[in-house]
Formats: structure tokens, C-alpha cells, sequence
């Protein structure tokens, strides 16, 4: 395997861009915008150019990695030749839908189409193209470059000649894989959505504040981030969206969103990205301010 085609360029498709090439693999990056494109190689070479302050990488193995690094904006053209394809575009079921029908017609019939959705379901991508057997989860988690898990997802009809390659290749890039079946959520969301969802019931009902529930769980349980801040960082719609996956798709009230991550939703209260959620972010400050409803 050597040639690895990236669809999508944004906070996930460049850090995965960013991994395969610095593992020596020849990489394409793909996206509809040119903007998007533009900004992810701005962002790795930021990245590799802090690496090489920090000593962690040489300046010969940044521009190495940068030349095996090129994009397009033509999926058929940016496909062309390659062993493996990692979708990592926007979280949408109809969006991926189309995707992996246009990958299965487009690409080699032996590539191998990944995707790094965080809640879809591997089957149904697997479902619309003529290949179910190379379709498989390869689920990196954010940031990228430092996070050593990669959660890779068996569809029903996954084959395990796909799985074993793609493990091992998991293996080839410095991270360590787990191999886990096609059901909601998978197992990081599956644990980790209903905990964030519990801290929010914990707050609405007036248990506990904000810092108060975060401490709890820092210094009590030893996670290096509050529940409620690894909700803002994540970004509380993609909370809410990966809620309701699991609660159409286990069917029990227990996964049931907390009415205050719905309002805050439907408030634009998205978290850091929309500048607040539990908290309020200020570019350029890594200061923890409570957002004044919950101060
Ligand atoms: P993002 O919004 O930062 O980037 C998505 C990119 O996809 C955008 O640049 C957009 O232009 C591009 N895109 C949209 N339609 C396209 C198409 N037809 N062809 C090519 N490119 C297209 O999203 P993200 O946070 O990087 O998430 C990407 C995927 O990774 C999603 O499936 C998400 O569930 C998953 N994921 C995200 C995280 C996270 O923490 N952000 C973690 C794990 C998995």
C-alpha cells in the first residue's frame, strides 16, 4: 500500500493527510472548496513547522513529507491509483451516500474505501457500492497527529482480509488500532456521548455548576478535560446529532438528548466553535471562563 487518497480537507482530513505523509505514503487531498484545500496545507506545515522547533522532526523530513503531499478539488482525478481512500467530509448520511456510490464507480476495483465517521453506520455506507467487503471504519480521533487511538469498524459485511490491512496499516502509521463491530456509536461514542449527556442532566437539574461537574470528573477520575469542555471542544450540535444515532438506534430513553444541550443547540450555543457553550472563547486566550448563563 503506498498511495492514499483523502476526501476532505477539513479539522480531520488534514490531520489523517498530515499522519499517512509523514509515514512516507504519497497522499492526495481532495475537497469540493479550494479554500478548504489551501487552508489544510497551511495548517500542516504550521504543524510540521512546530514539530521541527520541538526538535521532533528534522527540516529534511518536513519537505520530504510536504512533496508527498498534493491536492485537488476533481474526486475522480484525485482518486486515481489509489490503494486506499479515507473519507473524511462533512457528517451528512446523504452526503456519504453519494460519496462511496461515485468512489465504487470511480476508483480501482481493488482500493479499499474507508470512512472516518463518527456515528454513521459502516453497513449502510458499505450498502451503496458494489464492494461491501473493502468498506470499512477507520475512525481517527481529533487532534490527529497526537491521538494514538484509531477505532477501526467491522460493516456486517467487512471482510477480514480489509480488516487484517487495515489494522496492520493503522499499525505502520504509529497508532493503535481496535477492532470494533458495526452497531450505534460504536464504542467510543456508545460510552463516552451518554457520560456527556449525564453531566448535562447533572447540571440542568441543579446538582452541581459548570466548574463544579468538570472538577468532579478531573481531579476525581483523572480525565484531562470536564465533561462539559470536551462537549464545547467537540461542539455540542455534533453532541446532539450522535445522541439521536443512538437514541433512533438502540430505542432506549436512557440515550434520550438533555432538553438543555437541545435549547443550547437551537441557540447557536455550539460551543468553541461558536465562540460559547458551558464556557465563552476568546481567540488567543486559553483562559476557562464560565458563559455568563451558567456563571
Ligand atoms: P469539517 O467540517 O472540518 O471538514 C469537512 C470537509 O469536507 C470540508 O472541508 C468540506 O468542504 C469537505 N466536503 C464536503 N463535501 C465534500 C465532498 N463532496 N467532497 C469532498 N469534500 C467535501 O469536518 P471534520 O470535523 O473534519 O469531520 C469530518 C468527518 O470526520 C466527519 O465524518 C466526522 O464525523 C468525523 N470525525 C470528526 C471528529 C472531530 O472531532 N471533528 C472526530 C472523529 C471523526
Amino acid at each position: 500500500m503506498n498511495k492514499i487518497a483523502v476526501i476532505g480537507a477539513g479539522t480531520m482530513g488534514n490531520g489523517i493527510a498530515h499522519v499517512f505523509a509523514m509515514k512516507g505514503f504519497e497522499v492526495k487531498m481532495i475537497d469540493i472548496s479550494e479554500e478548504a484545500l489551501a487552508k489544510a496545507q497551511a495548517t500542516i506545515t504550521k504543524n510540521l513547522d512546530r514539530m521541527v522547533t520541538k526538535e521532533r522532526i528534522t527540516e529534511e523530513d518536513k519537505n520530504a513529507t510536504l512533496d508527498r503531499l498534493s491536492t485537488s478539488s476533481n474526486l475522480a482525478e484525485g482518486i486515481k491509483g489509489a490503494d486506499l481512500v479515507v473519507e473524511a467530509a462533512t457528517e451528512n448520511v446523504d452526503l456519504k451516500l453519494k460519496i462511496f456510490k461515485e468512489l465504487d464507480e470511480k476508483a480501482d476495483k481493488d482500493t479499499i474505501l474507508a470512512t472516518n465517521t463518527s456515528s454513521i453506520s459502516i453497513t449502510k455506507i458499505a450498502a451503496a457500492t458494489q464492494r461491501p467487503e473493502k468498506v470499512i471504519g477507520m475512525h481517527f480521533m481529533n487532534p490527529v497527529p497526537i491521538m494514538k487511538l484509531i477505532e477501526v469498524i467491522r460493516g456486517y459485511a467487512t471482510s477480514q482480509e480489509t480488516t487484517d490491512t487495515i489494522m496492520e496499516l493503522s499499525k505502520k502509521l504509529g497508532k493503535v488500532p481496535v477492532e470494533v463491530n458495526d452497531y450505534p456509536g460504536f464504542v467510543a461514542n456508545r460510552i463516552l456521548m451518554p457520560m456527556i449527556n449525564e453531566a448535562i442532566y447533572t447540571l440542568f437539574e441543579g446538582v452541581a455548576g459548570v466548574h463544579e461537574i468538570d472538577t468532579v470528573m478531573k481531579l476525581g477520575m483523572a480525565h484531562p478535560m470536564g465533561p462539559l469542555q470536551l462537549a464545547d471542544f467537540i461542539g455540542l450540535d455534533v453532541c446532539l446529532s450522535i445522541l439521536h444515532v443512538l437514541h433512533d438506534g438502540l430505542g432506549l430513553p436512557k440515550y434520550a438528548p438533555c432538553p438543555l444541550l437541545v435549547n443550547m443547540v437551537m441557540a447557536g450555543k455550539l460551543g468553541r466553535k461558536s465562540g460559547e457553550g458551558f464556557y465563552v472563547y476568546t481567540k488567543g486566550s486559553k483562559e476557562l471562563v464560565l458563559a455568563p448563563r451558567f456563571s
